[in-house]
């Protein structure tokens, strides 16, 4: 298969890159959609001032602007009750003219987040976390599926790497991103493995793979042993270093200047689950952090949200 050939070091899988491929053709399938009378619309629920949300949130509806999707951000204050955020997804599925409805997570702890997410209408459930997606992503049938694997597939796929019958290992288990990711891998006819943190020896596991994805959020968890030589080594993982010697130990003598400046100027650096020294020198393909899978997820959303007016209005 394609990754027993490369030459190292490995190639950068640039999620700006393939974003921006998305982004154009959602751009104009949107043209398309309004010549015909159908203007997609995504509205964002937000609770509260998680600062990250703030600004997760205003990304979403800036692209969605970008990109011709009319976009809507709902703002509600952090001690709105269970019943108003409710009535609130409640009256968006009532509305025809909304086609997307997010609701920004984490929730205040006093919501029931599962019930927030079970009362979206499965149609306009443009994240794909509502139990009816992910139900008939694990039948296999046409469904809204979570913008992060989602964007890891199509990634994949646009640099012809290929699933069919590679072995496939996915760390981390999360209903977000872990097992739809590994069901994804499966619908591409990869031998999947999922690991977690009761794996027994996830070295051993993960150096047998020709695709791994690391979805756990414990910085540089994924080292040299457990990457297999010529691998795609796919890193969802946003995690923070402050230490300097901790980068040190991380990033190779190409970028490891400029993140010590990052550390002294801002305090931390965003790095992954995989150590970038050890992907770069071992790896066939690799997603750098930041710069790779982040990017996707967004660009993934409007694609969602095309999907869902599309489906919604019958015009497959
Ligand atoms: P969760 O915390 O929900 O899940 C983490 C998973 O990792 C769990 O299944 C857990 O196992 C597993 N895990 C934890 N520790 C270990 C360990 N030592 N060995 C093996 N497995 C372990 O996280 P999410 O799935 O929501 O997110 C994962 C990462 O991806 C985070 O860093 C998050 O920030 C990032 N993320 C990035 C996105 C992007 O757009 N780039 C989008 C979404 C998430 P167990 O089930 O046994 O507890």
């Amino acid at each position: 298969m394609n990754t027993e050939m490369k030459q190292y070091p490995a190639e950068l899988l640039s999620g700006k890159e393939i974003a921006a491929a998305i982004k154009e053709e959602v751009a104009e399938e949107v043209s398309k959609l309004r010549v015909v009378g159908i203007e997609p619309c995504l509205v964002v629920v937000r609770v509260g001032e998680d600062a990250a949300s703030e600004v997760y949130v205003n990304s979403k509806i800036k692209t969605a602007r970008e990109l011709g999707i009319v976009s809507e951000h709902k703002h509600l204050a952090a001690d709105v009750s269970q019943e108003d955020l409710l009535a609130t997804v409640e009256e968006l599925n009532e509305r025809d003219e909304v086609d997307g409805i997010l609701v920004q997570l984490p929730l205040p702890k006093h919501i029931d987040e599962t019930a927030v997410l079970e009362t979206i209408d499965p149609e306009k459930d443009v994240d794909g976390f509502h139990p009816v997606n992910a139900g008939r992503l694990f039948q296999g049938h046409e469904a809204l599926v979570p913008c992060t694997p989602a964007g890891v597939i199509d990634m994949l796929k646009r640099k012809g790497i290929e699933l069919k019958g590679a072995n496939a290992v996915v760390v981390g288990r999360s209903n977000i991103v872990g097992k739809p990711m590994a069901m994804l891998l499966l619908q591409e006819h990869a031998t999947v493995t999922i690991c977690h943190s009761r794996t027994k020896d996830l070295a051993a596991v993960c150096s047998q793979a020709d695709v791994l994805i690391a979805a756990v959020g414990v910085t540089g968890i994924i080292k040299e042993e457990h990457i297999k030589p010529g691998a795609a080594v796919v890193d969802v993982g946003m995690n923070s270093i402050e230490d300097t010697e901790e980068a040190k130990g991380f990033f190779g003598e190409d970028e490891l200047e400029k993140r010590l400046r990052t550390i002294e100027k801002r305090g931390s650096t965003l790095v992954g689950d995989v150590n970038a020294k050890a992907a770069k020198s071992k790896a066939g393909y690799f997603t750098p952090v930041p710069g790779g899978v982040g990017l996707l997820t967004v660009a993934m959303l409007m694609k969602n949200t095309v999907k869902a007016a599309r489906m919604r209005r019958g015009e497959q």
